[in-house]
């Protein structure tokens, strides 16, 4: 197997990276059994960087295996959650002393702006942390039934559980998804999206550092249709954590139906709405309201994007986002730039895929108030773009773009919001804008999303759980939910008599 050694010489940071290019399976580095590799592309040039161990079902076959003998052997119940939670939070400390070379990382495979790569390495080490915490305090209950019996609860990890994650936050979603499985004690077999496994091989070198037992963590790089649905197949994988797309979401859960009925929990889309209502904060509404949509170019599965302003402050609101799309436009450049804002799409499929969403939304009629275009020759890059006079019908109303494409519709009041902004059949998350503090609280009720974000948006915390309504997925990472999430009760019932 492969290294991969990359000279950052940029204003933002100077370095050297060295990275595992294979599988990382039973603690070591391997090929795959087929041989197969991947590109994998710089966004901001459309260059290839390097090309990475691409696997197949039978290297998910082995690193299942490999994480059977780990769970038997050396985790789980056979290591304390104290001892867990050690190595968790030795994990943390590696990548906070790492975190400037895996934030370039980061930021050259998904065209992120640097600083704000160290801001999402930075939320990656919090949340590990806050996992190790939870490592040995994970308990079950006694409860009182009769004198002659006494009943109590154990929360058992599942044993093998499989991860598959996106790439709009590659590390972020890594560690949302191990920190709760290592801490309860499951063993794992984890895909990152193809498009963006660097960050996480990277972070595997940490794993053998901090001195987890080998097959603990897997990483099997790899495709969707691949390793993702083998994953999802798999006889001896008992849960499955998703994070991806609706369209995906439903292929795993119809997969495990069809072979195990392992556990299922999914983290899919959103069309999340913003709403503004004229007693806000305005000039801080539109700021919050910018960072919702246009925060990693729109990449982000929260992202605000489907605005709703009260008629009575419309001009005004939509006069000042357009110079927040203006400023964030006239900061478009290299994510390495010590100068820019706002960096390229993460492939060309989703630079076509938005750019098509544009094209919709024009030819339905709708306007395109600024933007709409992509930005220079080189790279991924799509203007910051709003759109105005949309129909609720309209595919860029309705649809996921996952792009920088917001759209700005009116309301009338209170009652017309909440139906504008649950006309959508996801529910990951909304953001409300007012002073009024009975009216937050009324709406944050009234909308159908697992987040309601008050003043404020996109901003998730270790502890507070995070996830959808409706088609926007089930179960909840973060916090103590996730907790429930990696574990199954088991009732042990005890006769005295
Ligand atoms: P995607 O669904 O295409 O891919 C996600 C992952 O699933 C990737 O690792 C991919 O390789 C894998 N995959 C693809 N086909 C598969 C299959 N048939 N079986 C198993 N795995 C398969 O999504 P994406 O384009 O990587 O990410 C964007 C989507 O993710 C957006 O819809 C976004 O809203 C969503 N997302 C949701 C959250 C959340 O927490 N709710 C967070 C980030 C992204």
């Amino acid at each position: 197997t492969g290294t991969f050694t990359y000279e950052f010489d940029t204003p933002a940071y100077k370095g050297t990276s060295t990275i595992h290019t294979g599988l990382f399976i039973n603690g070591q580095w391997v090929d795959p059994v087929q041989g197969g590799t991947i590109d994998v592309v710089n966004p901001a040039k459309g260059s290839i960087i390097t090309s990475v161990a691409g696997g197949t079902k039978e290297d998910v076959d082995i690193a299942v295996q490999a994480a059977q003998k780990a769970y038997k052997s050396s985790w789980g119940y056979k290591v304390p959650g104290a001892q867990r939670g050690k190595l968790l939070s030795k994990l943390a400390d590696l990548i906070e002393q790492h975190s400037a070379e895996i934030g370039a990382l980061e930021a050259l495979n998904t065209g992120k702006i640097y600083s704000k790569a160290l801001g999402e390495i930075g939320s990656v080490v919090s949340v590990i942390r806050y996992y190790a915490g939870w490592a040995d305090k994970v308990q079950g209950k006694t409860i009182e039934t009769r004198e002659d019996k006494f009943a109590y609860t154990r929360h058992e990890p599942y044993g093998v559980v499989g991860q598959i994650i996106p790439w709009n936050f590659p590390l972020g979603m890594f560690s949302w998804k191990i920190g709760p499985a290592l801490a309860t004690g499951n063993v794992i077999v984890l895909k990152p999206s193809e498009l963006t496994p660097l960050s996480a091989l990277r972070v595997c070198d940490l794993i053998n550092e901090a001195g987890f037992p080998p097959g603990v963590v897997n990483v099997v790089n790899g495709y969707g249709n691949t390793v993702g649905q083998s994953i999802a197949e798999h006889p001896n994988i008992s849960k499955v954590a998703f994070t991806g797309s609706t369209l995906v979401g439903r292929k795993i859960l119809k997969a495990a139906a069809e072979t195990n009925l392992k556990v299922v929990t999914l983290e899919l889309g959103g069309k999340s709405p913003t709403v503004i209502f004229d007693d806000a904060d305005l000039q801080k509404a539109i700021q919050w309201a910018a960072f919702g949509i246009f925060f990693n170019m729109g990449q982000v599965c929260t992202a605000g994007s489907r605005i709703f302003v009260q008629e009575t402050i419309y001009d005004t609101f939509l006069e000042h986002f357009t110079k927040a799309a203006e400023h964030l436009a006239s900061k478009t450049g290299d994510p390495f730039g010590t100068d820019s804002e706002h960096g390229p799409q993460v492939s060309q499929t989703q630079f076509e895929r938005v750019m098509g969403y544009i094209d919709a939304g024009k030819k339905a009629g709708a306007t395109v108030h600024v933007g709409g275009e992509r930005h220079g020759e080189e790279g991924y890059f799509i203007k910051p773009t709003i759109f105005t006079n949309t129909t609720p019908d309209m595919k860029i109303v309705q649809e996921e773009i996952f792009g920088p494409v917001a759209a700005v519709i009116k309301f009338k009041d209170e009652e017309d919001a909440i139906a504008k902004a649950n006309d959508t059949v996801y529910g990951l998350a909304c953001n409300i804008f007012t002073q009024n503090v009975s009216r937050a609280i009324k709406v944050a009720h009234a909308l159908e999303a697992g987040s309601a974000w008050v003043n404020c948006a996109n901003t998730a915390e270790p502890g507070v759980p995070f996830g959808g309504y409706k088609q926007s997925g089930n179960g909840r990472e973060l916090g103590e939910y996730a907790i429930d999430t990696y574990t199954q009760v088991k009732a042990v019932h005890i006769n005295l008599n």
